[in-house]
């Protein structure tokens, strides 16, 4: 990483970590992944449509610009900030710090989601509702008496088993930080990569850079970010090695 002048150099791997690459993803829309975790998704939707289930793509690659502006949408009070029981936050007499934590629990700080790498995808079953259903990826849809609760058991089992393809649970249970999200699958090989890349001070430099937009709270942020990075970003499952260790067909 070199900064010249205001401008922060960042080399292709730190771009496409950052969410601001998107060069090397296939699909349309929001569902846009890297073409190896295409394949690997592709062969756990026939292993899940053996089963009944119709593994579908809620949500893949998301851009550093879409995260912030989710991040300020949050931060200025446009978008609602809930809590773990999905209402509305009342922030009034609430500090700014906490503030930024109850946005941190569902929303990533801008180059920081997994969402950016092209290797994360959010998934539902399409065959355990209606046509025309909103799918709101809540804790409810996928507890076990929920829609999408039988396809996420048959999904454990697999993971457990080391036959998911290379996918696991980054976010498996609750760790103090990111709220647990059990239709967020990740795929090891590559992600493992990105994770191990991803740091404070990464960061620090794309937000430094004005041409990638402006962060609100970006001082505050600053001030706490090496505690926060560790809580809301770091703090994640370790990936079975089953999964790091995959290889899909060539
Ligand atoms: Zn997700």
């Amino acid at each position: 990483m070199l900064a010249v002048g205001f401008a922060v150099i960042l080399s292709l791997f730190q771009r496409q970590l950052l969410g601001l690459d998107d060069s090397a993803l296939l699909g349309e829309g929001t569902a846009r992944l890297q073409p190896l975790v295409w394949t690997a998704l592709t062969l756990l939707t026939e292993a899940a449509a053996e089963q009944g289930f119709e593994l579908k793509v809620a949500s893949a690659y998301r851009s550093y610009e879409r995260q912030l502006t989710i991040w300020n949408g949050k931060l200025s009070g446009e978008r609602p900030v809930v809590d773990d029981d999905d209402r509305p936050i009342d922030r009034a007499g609430m500090s700014f710090e906490d503030c930024i934590a109850c946005i941190l629990r569902f929303s990533a700080m801008p180059g920081a989601s997994r969402h950016h790498w092209g290797t994360d995808v959010d998934v539902y079953d399409a065959s355990a509702i209606e046509p025309g259903y909103d799918v709101q990826l809540s804790a409810a849809e996928v507890a076990p008496d929920g829609p999408f609760g039988p396809m996420h058991e048959w999904l454990d089992e697999r993971i457990a088993q080391g036959r998911s393809f290379g996918f696991y649970r980054p976010y498996d249970e609750d760790r103090g930080g990111v709220a647990p999200e059990r239709w967020h699958l990740s795929f090891a090989p590559l992600a493992a990569a990105y994770e191990i890349q991803c740091s404070a001070e990464l960061l620090r430099a794309v937000w430094s850079d004005k041409a990638w937009g402006e962060l609100g709270g970006r001082e505050a942020l600053e001030l706490q970010l090496d505690t926060l990075f560790e809580r809301f970003v770091a703090r994640v499952a370790v990936a079975p090695k089953a999964a790091l260790e995959y290889l899909p067909p060539t």
